[in-house]
């Protein structure tokens, strides 16, 4: 180095220093879905709906909170109790989806919750309480009556 070159700056750091864990930074944080908060995990929840000979499945997927994951989860897993009976090539799927829903919805409880705000949806009342699958059982039980009856 000739001593007409000016001399490059050192570069210097005021601040504090970064803090250093053996935790590597966490790049999978994804808000939820819904509400934006975090932590969320991804969830499948399924819902059969069946109508005559025709029958439907549909998948409900996505990024959510504890809580908004809940909601989702009671609402689809109560459609498909509702609405998942009422075709004949339905009955199987509909079982089907009738179990997966529930490991679905002990992952969910097992999270931790999340910080609510204002658009974090409510969780509701559990499956095994909602009006719509009280009326779903009481139509099998009164099709199995019917049927053995007739
Ligand atoms: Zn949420």
């Amino acid at each position: 180095m000739s001593p007409t070159e000016p001399e490059e700056p050192t570069p210097t750091w005021d601040g504090p220093m970064p803090e250093w864990t053996s935790e590597p930074p966490r790049v999978d944080v994804v808000p939820c879905g819904v509400c934006a908060a975090t932590p969320t995990e991804r969830f499948n929840f399924f819902q059969q709906v069946g109508v005559y000979r025709l029958h439907e499945a549909k998948k409900t997927e996505g990024y959510w909170c504890r809580t908004c994951a809940l909601s989702i989860g009671r609402r689809v897993q109560t459609r498909t109790i509702f609405t998942g009976w009422a075709g004949y090539g339905s009955l199987g799927p509909n079982m089907t989806n009738i179990g997966e829903n529930p490991s679905e919805l002990k992952a969910v409880a097992k999270m931790d919750e999340a910080e609510p705000n204002e658009r974090t949806l409510k969780p509701g009342p559990p499956v095994v309480a909602r009006v719509a699958v009280a009326l779903a059982i009481i139509a099998i039980v009164f099709v199995i009556l019917w049927t053995l009856l007739a």
